[in-house]
C-alpha cells in the first residue's frame, strides 16, 4: 500500500484591535445595535472617500517584524471586485500584488517531527465585510463589521500534519496576543482560520490536487477538519477516484467537510489598484521605530528562562503562558538567585491560590521581593516547607511580608534539640509498638514517629532534627 503525506498551508485572518475602522472613523467595537457603527465610507455610499488609518499599517508592520518578515517599502492597496450583499461597494479593499510583509517564518516543535521552520509567504491588509443574519423571514445585513481592519497571514505549504498546523496556529496566536495587535478571540471571529490541503506519496515532491477548507474556527475544528480531509483524500485515491480542486466547509455538527464550490465556479476578482488611497512610502525610521516597540515574545522568554536560570523546559513553558506570571518569576529569580524555588512556588501553591481567587500574577497582593524573602526563610531553616505553605496563604490574604507574618503568627521553626527530644520520647512512650517494629527491622515505622512528633509540635519543629532524633532514640531503645 502507498504511504501518503499531507501538504498543508494555512490562511489566518486576524482582526486588528484598532479603535477605529481601516478607512473611516467608525468604531471597531464588537457587537452593538446592527448598523449603528457605520458611515458613508463603510456603507460604500457614492462619493464617499476612504482614508488610511495608520494604526492599521503600524500593527501590520509590527506583526510582520515579529514573524521575521521583510517589509514592502511601497505600500499600495488594490480592489478585489465581487458582488455579494455583505460588500456594499461591490469590492473589498485589500492588497494583491504588494502585500505589506513577505517571506517570514515561525518555528514550531511537535513530538513527531521535532523542531521545524514554517515559512510565511505574505501578510496583507484588508477590510472585513458585513455580516449576514439569516432567519425564517429572510436575510438581513449588519454592516457594523464592514471596514474593520484585518490582516491575512498566509503560510507556505510547509505543514505536514494536523499537529504541526495546530502548533503553528497556537504559536501565531500567542505572538499576536503578546504584540497587542489583536485580541485573537476565535469565538468572536477576531481570529479565523482557513487552510489548503493536498496529499502526495511520501518521498515525492509533486503537489497533489488541493482543497481549500473554510470555517475551521477552533483549534479542535482545525485538527479534526485536516485529519478528516486527509483520510477522505487517501480513501478516494485508493479507490481510484479523481480528486477535484474545490472549496469545502468544515461542518462542526456532522464532523465532516462538505463541498461549497468547485473550481469551475471560481471567481475572477479583476484586481486593480485602489486609486482612492495614496501609495505610502514606508521609511527605515518608521520600521525601526516599530521594531523598538516590540517586547520580548513569549517563546523568546521561554528559551531565555531555560538558558539563563537553568529551569526545566516544562517550567519555562508554563511560566510564560501568561505575561505577568513570567515577569513575576523573572524578578523573583533575579532577587532570590533561587530560580527553581521561585518556579516551584509559583507553579504550585501560588498558582492554586490564584486560580481559587481567579486573579493573575499582576494582581497578587505581595511582590517578588516578598516571595524571595520567603525562599530565604526556608533556605535558612527559619521555617519548614510545611509552615511556608501556611505563610503563603497568609501572604495571599493579608498581603504582608513573610518575615512580618512569621513573627506575628509565631511560626518560627523550632530547632531546640532538647525540646524536640522530649516530644520524641513522649511519642515513643505512647506507642511502644513502634519500638517493637523497629527492633524487628520494620524501619518504615520511623515515618509514623516523625509524623506524630511533627503533629505534637504543631509543625513548627525542624523536620531534619526530628528525623535525626527519632532515629537516635529508637537505636538507643533497642539496645
Ligand atoms: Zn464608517
Amino acid at each position: 500500500m502507498k504511504h501518503y503525506e499531507a501538504v498543508i498551508g494555512l490562511e489566518v485572518h486576524v482582526e486588528l484591535s484598532t479603535k477605529t475602522k481601516a478607512f473611516c472613523g467608525c468604531t471597531t467595537e464588537y457587537g452593538g445595535k446592527p448598523n449603528s457603527h457605520v458611515c458613508p465610507v463603510c456603507l460604500g455610499l457614492p462619493g464617499a472617500l476612504p482614508r488610511i488609518n495608520l494604526e492599521v499599517v503600524n500593527k501590520a508592520i509590527k506583526t510582520g517584524l515579529a514573524l521575521n518578515c521583510s517589509i514592502n517599502r511601497m505600500n499600495r492597496f488594490d480592489r478585489k471586485n465581487y458582488f455579494y450583499p455583505d460588500a456594499p461597494k461591490n469590492y473589498q479593499i485589500t492588497q494583491n500584488d504588494f502585500p505589506i510583509c513577505y517571506e517570514g517564518y515561525i518555528d514550531v516543535e511537535t513530538e513527531e517531527s521535532g523542531k521545524k521552520r514554517i515559512g510565511i509567504e505574505r501578510i496583507h491588509m484588508e477590510e472585513d465585510a458585513g455580516k449576514q443574519l439569516h432567519s425564517k423571514n429572510g436575510t438581513l445585513v449588519d454592516f457594523n463589521r464592514s471596514g474593520v481592519p484585518l490582516i491575512e497571514i498566509v503560510s507556505k505549504p510547509d505543514l505536514r500534519t494536523p499537529e504541526e498546523a495546530t502548533q503553528y496556529l497556537t504559536k501565531l496566536r500567542s505572538i499576536l496576543f503578546s504584540l497587542g495587535v489583536s485580541d485573537v478571540k476565535m469565538e468572536e471571529g477576531s481570529l479565523r482560520c482557513d487552510g489548503n490541503i493536498s496529499i502526495r506519496e511520501k518521498g515525492t515532491e509533486v503537489l497533489g490536487v488541493k482543497s481549500e477548507i473554510k470555517n475551521m474556527n477552533s483549534f479542535k475544528a482545525l485538527e479534526k477538519a485536516l485529519r478528516y480531509e486527509f483520510d477522505r483524500k487517501v480513501k478516494a485515491l485508493q479507490e481510484g477516484e479523481t480528486l477535484r480542486v474545490e472549496t469545502r466547509r468544515w461542518d462542526e455538527a456532522e464532523e465532516k467537510t462538505v463541498v461549497m464550490r468547485s473550481k469551475e465556479m471560481a471567481n475572477d476578482y479583476r484586481y486593480f489598484p485602489e486609486g482612492d488611497l495614496v501609495t505610502l512610502k514606508i521609511s527605515e525610521e518608521w520600521i525601526e521605530g516599530i521594531r523598538a516597540s516590540i517586547k520580548e515574545l513569549p517563546h523568546e522568554k521561554e528559551e531565555r528562562f531555560v538558558a539563563e536560570y537553568g529551569i526545566p523546559k516544562y517550567d519555562a513553558m508554563v511560566l510564560t503562558l501568561e505575561e505577568s506570571l513570567a515577569d513575576f518569576f523573572d524578578e523573583t529569580a533575579k532577587i532570590s538567585k533561587d530560580p527553581k524555588g521561585a518556579s516551584n512556588w509559583l507553579m504550585g501553591d501560588i498558582s492554586r491560590l490564584m486560580n481559587e481567587k481567579d486573579i493573575l500574577a499582576k494582581d497578587l497582593p505581595f511582590s517578588p521581593q516578598d516571595l524571595s524573602d520567603l525562599l530565604l526563610l526556608i533556605k535558612e531553616g527559619t521555617i519548614s516547607t510545611a509552615i511556608a505553605k501556611k505563610v503563603v496563604e497568609l501572604m495571599m490574604s493579608e498581603g504582608k511580608n513573610p518575615k512580618v507574618l512569621v513573627e506575628e503568627h509565631g511560626l518560627v521553626q523550632n530547632s531546640d534539640e532538647g525540646y524536640i527530644l522530649d516530644e520524641v520520647k513522649k511519642v515513643l512512650d505512647a506507642h511502644p509498638n513502634v519500638v517493637e517494629d523497629y527492633r524487628n527491622g520494620k524501619t518504615k515505622i520511623m515515618g509514623f514517629a516523625v509524623g506524630q512528633t511533627m503533629k505534637a509540635t504543631k509543625g513548627k519543629a525542624n523536620p531534619a532534627i526530628i528525623n535525626k532524633l527519632v532515629q537516635e532514640e529508637l537505636d538507643r531503645r533497642i539496645q
